[in-house]
């Protein structure tokens, strides 16, 4: 190892192809307890057939005003490609809410490490794996921060097919590139080819020390396997890579770049790994050696992030069924309920409310994250027309996608507005000890056909009366005593529509 004590320009900056090719930040640097790992890996008893569930906190970073938000569902998209991408590993990340929402436009668009870890260290989350979603990390698609203990993911290097989280996870979980050494050095195949390489890591040691320039030598890897453990990224299986760039591959996942090792054997890069610099579309897989270690890592340095047991019932892969509003009904403009069936093992749900059938980002009204079945919304202009859907999902399956949209428009809802089922109902006491009696009554002009239900908010329906609503005044008496506490809806549906009122049960 060489030191070099000085205060110098660290970094030139890097020219980038675009959005979608950006490099990782994070410089190579061995943590010492890969190191240690590497050394001697059987000594690290980990059974690769437990499901390892590790605790993960999103943080969600806008500009001083609030804007510029990574969307919620976009991150639940990009969750649901990192676990894929875990899920051979035998890791599943799960949620661990609330996300942290932060407005700062210096962390929001940083140029600088010193910045990203003072991110990092005001908010993180202890026992948690921390990411940070920015605009703009360091001109980056992301880099992991050992001696802050983050990784910051630029909002482009997102969503389906993009492995720019599952990278950076990797490196906070001690992997290291497998072209480790090349970083900022640009490999030339009309040159002898050397047996060391040089790389600057000072920002991405475990401890961060500004005033000390720490240049470290890595033994370039060979093609046959004799120097593998020591060289590189210290694993034997993932092979040869000197591809320090984002680079594409053919259909083979090989690079186009033909290299040639310090005894002049020529290869191509393997591009299938996620912690190469290949394209995204080239990428499926971490080697065993690099599982075994990542399994490792988290057994011996975070095992306060991991679940005693699965923190979840089960997978959610049901679509919702959308309840009310739907077919275009009427609404208060200003105040409505909108709600759904509830989906099994499904905790959460995202709701979106859209001025369009194709749900763009500019006309998105609501879009929200909620452990209910049903919210309440009171910002919706009046005299239009609405599109609505919900997405299920749980704190680690976030893969289903949203279902059916359904329509609504708003309006001011009058007495004659509620004409849309009978002419008058009530439900009293609207708020009522449990055991009590609550009566419905309905009153109409004419006589018709009536299905009185109530739902918990979780979508259970707990009462359902078909009645024959006389002219004039009809009751329906529900009894409570074996509901619990809460809230409840009670819709009327009949030839005309449905109508919604709450029902609110005191202990
Ligand atoms: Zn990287």
């Amino acid at each position: 190892m060489k030191y070099l004590l000085s205060f110098l320009v660290l970094c030139a900056s890097s020219t980038f192809v675009n959005a979608q090719h950006l490099t990782c930040a994070t410089p190579p640097g061995k943590s010492e307890w890969l190191k240690a790992y590497q050394a001697n890996p059987s000594a690290y008893k980990v059974d690769p057939n437990t499901m390892l569930y590790v605790a993960a906190t999103n943080h969600i970073v806008g500009t001083n005003s609030g804007s510029g938000y990574f969307r919620p569902d976009f991150l639940l998209e990009s969750f649901c490609q990192l676990n894929k991408d875990f899920l051979p590993s035998n890791i599943q990340l799960y949620m661990s809410f609330p996300i942290n929402y932060i407005d700062s436009t210096g962390w929001f668009q940083h140029s600088t490490v010193p910045e990203g870890a003072d991110m990092m260290n005001a908010n993180n989350v202890p026992n948690t794996i921390n990411s940070y979603f920015v605009s703009d990390p360091i001109g980056a698609a992301g880099y992991n921060l050992p001696h802050a203990d983050g990784v910051a993911i630029a909002t482009s290097a997102t969503g389906t097919g993009d492995h720019t989280w599952t990278h950076e996870i990797g490196h906070n979980l001690s992997v290291q590139h497998t072209f480790l050494g090349w970083e900022n050095t640009n490999y030339v195949f009309g040159s002898p080819t050397p047996t060391e390489v040089y790389y600057d890591y000072t920002l991405f040691k475990d401890t961060l020390i500004l005033d000390t320039i720490i240049i470290d030598t890595a033994l370039v890897e060979m093609v046959p396997r004799t120097n593998c453990a020591a060289a590189a990224d210290g694993f034997c299986d993932t092979p040869a890579d000197y591809l320090a760039y984002r680079w594409p591959c053919d259909s083979d996942s090989l690079s186009l770049v033909v290299q040639k090792d310090p005894n002049n054997v020529q290869f191509y890069s393997d591009g299938t790994n996620y912690m190469s610099y290949a394209f995204d579309q080239c990428q499926n897989k971490f080697t065993p050696e690099q599982t075994a270690a990542m399994r490792a890592n988290l057994m011996s340095e975070k095992p306060g992030t991991i679940a005693p047991q699965s923190p979840v019932t089960g997978p959610v892969n049901q679509p919702t069924t959308l309840l009310f509003p739907i077919g275009g009904e009427d609404v208060q403009f200003d105040g409505t309920y909108l709600q759904w069936s509830s989906v099994p093992n499904a905790s959460h749900y995202i709701v979106q409310i859209n001025r369009l059938p194709t749900f763009p980002g500019s006309q998105m009204l609501v879009n929200q994250i909620v452990t209910d079945t049903f919210i309440y919304v009171t910002t919706l202009n009046n005299n239009w027309t609405f599109h609505w859907k919900v997405l299920p999902f749980n704190l680690v399956h976030t893969c289903e996608p949203f279902g059916t949209v359904e329509t609504f428009n708003t309006t001011t809802l009058t007495t004659i507005g509620e004409a849309s089922t009978v002419d008058q109902w009530s439900v009293t006491p609207s708020l009522c000890e449990i055991g009590k009696q609550v009566t419905v009554s309905l009153e109409h002009s004419s006589s018709l056909e009536a299905l009185l239900s109530v739902y918990t908010l979780s979508g259970t329906k707990v009462f359902e009366e078909k009645a024959r609503v006389e002219a004039g005044n009809t009751e329906i008496k529900m009894a409570t005593d074996q509901w619990s506490s809460g809230m409840y809806l009670v819709t009327l549906d009949t030839e005309n529509g449905r109508a919604i009122k709450k029902l609110v049960l005191t202990d």
